[in-house]
C-alpha cells in the first residue's frame, strides 16, 4: 500500500513516520510513503500557498491550485484508484473499522490542512472523504495523517512480527484489550494474577476474555452497548461484576 501526504511540513511527516512499526514497514517496503509540498506546485515568486478568506475573518486559507496540482502529482505516481482524504475536524471520526476498511486500498492520499483550513472547492472537487482525529481542533492535519498511517500500517500483512497482536488489540473486536503484565511478579505490593502464572492456556484465554469484557464495561460502557454479547461473554461479564462486588478486585 502507498501513502501520499500533501503537507506544508513534509519533514514532520517523514521524520515521525520513520520510527517504530511504520519506520520498519517503510524500510522493508511493506508500505511506501511520499510527501508532497503544495509550495512546490506554486507559480509565483513567493511560492504562495494561502490567501485571505473571502468575506473577511481571521487567518488565511490554503489555495485550491497548489493543493490540486500536488494531488495530481501524487495520483500520477500511484494507481488510478487512489482515495483522497482531507484530515479535518469536520470529518468522519477515525476508528479501527475505518482503518481496517482503508487497509484494503492500494493508495491513500492524505491532505493535511493548515491555517484556517483549505478552500472549500478543493474539498468538493478533489477529496473523496474527510476524516477527523476527534472532536477538537489541532493546528494542522499532519498529526492526524500520521495516526492514520500508523493505524493502517499495523494492519497490513507482514508488518507486525506476531500476526495475532493486531487482532487482539483494543477495538479490533469491539472490546478493550485485557490487562498485560511482565516481570517482576510483584511490584509495590501488586502481584501478577495467579492464572497467568499457571500455564493453563484455556484458563488464561477465559480470564483474558473476562477482563476484556470487564474493563470495557468499566472504561467504555458505550462500546458494550454497541456489541451483542453471546451467552459465554454475558456470563463472564456477570462473573467480573460479581467478583468486583465480593472482593473489590477481580484478578484471580
Ligand atoms: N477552521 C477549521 C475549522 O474550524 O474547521 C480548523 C482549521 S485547523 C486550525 C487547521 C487544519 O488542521 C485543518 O485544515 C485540518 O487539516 C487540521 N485539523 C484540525 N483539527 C483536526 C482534527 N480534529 N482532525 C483532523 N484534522 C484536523
Amino acid at each position: 500500500m502507498r501513502f501520499d501526504v500533501i503537507t506544508l511540513f513534509p519533514e514532520m511527516v517523514e521524520t515521525a513516520a520513520g520510527f517504530g512499526v511504520t519506520g520498519k514497514a517503510i524500510e522493508k517496503n511493506h508500505v511506501q510513503l511520499s510527501v508532497w509540498n503544495p509550495r512546490d506546485y506554486t507559480h509565483d515568486r513567493h511560492r504562495t500557498v494561502d490567501d485571505r478568506p473571502y468575506g473577511g475573518g481571521p487567518g488565511m486559507v490554503m489555495k485550491y491550485q497548489p493543493l490540486h496540482d500536488a494531488v495530481l502529482a501524487a495520483k500520477a505516481i500511484g494507481s488510478n484508484q487512489a482515495k483522497v482524504v482531507y484530515l479535518s475536524p469536520q470529518g468522519k471520526p477515525l476508528s479501527q473499522a475505518l482503518f481496517a476498511e482503508a487497509s484494503q486500498l492500494s493508495q491513500l492520499i492524505l491532505v493535511a490542512g493548515r491555517y484556517e483550513g483549505i478552500d472549500e472547492r478543493f474539498i468538493q472537487l478533489d477529496c473523496d472523504e474527510e476524516w477527523s482525529a476527534g472532536d477538537y481542533v489541532i493546528s494542522g492535519g499532519e498529526l492526524a495523517a500520521l495516526i492514520v498511517i500508523d493505524g493502517i500500517t499495523r494492519l497490513l500483512p507482514n508488518v507486525l512480527g506476531d500476526e495475532e497482536s493486531a487482532n487482539q488489540d483494543s477495538h479490533s473486536d469491539g472490546l478493550l484489550e485485557y490487562p498485560q503484565f511482565t516481570r517482576p511478579e510483584h511490584v509495590e505490593g501488586l502481584s501478577v494474577p495467579k492464572v497467568l502464572m499457571g500455564g493453563n492456556h484455556a484458563d488464561i484465554e477465559c480470564w483474558r476474555l473476562k477482563q476484556a469484557l470487564g474493563r470495557t464495561w468499566q472504561k467504555r460502557p458505550d462500546l458494550l452497548e454497541k456489541k451483542q454479547l453471546n451467552a459465554e461473554q454475558a456470563s463472564l461479564l456477570q462473573q467480573f461484576k460479581n467478583e468486583l462486588d465480593v472482593k473489590g478486585c477481580s484478578d484471580e
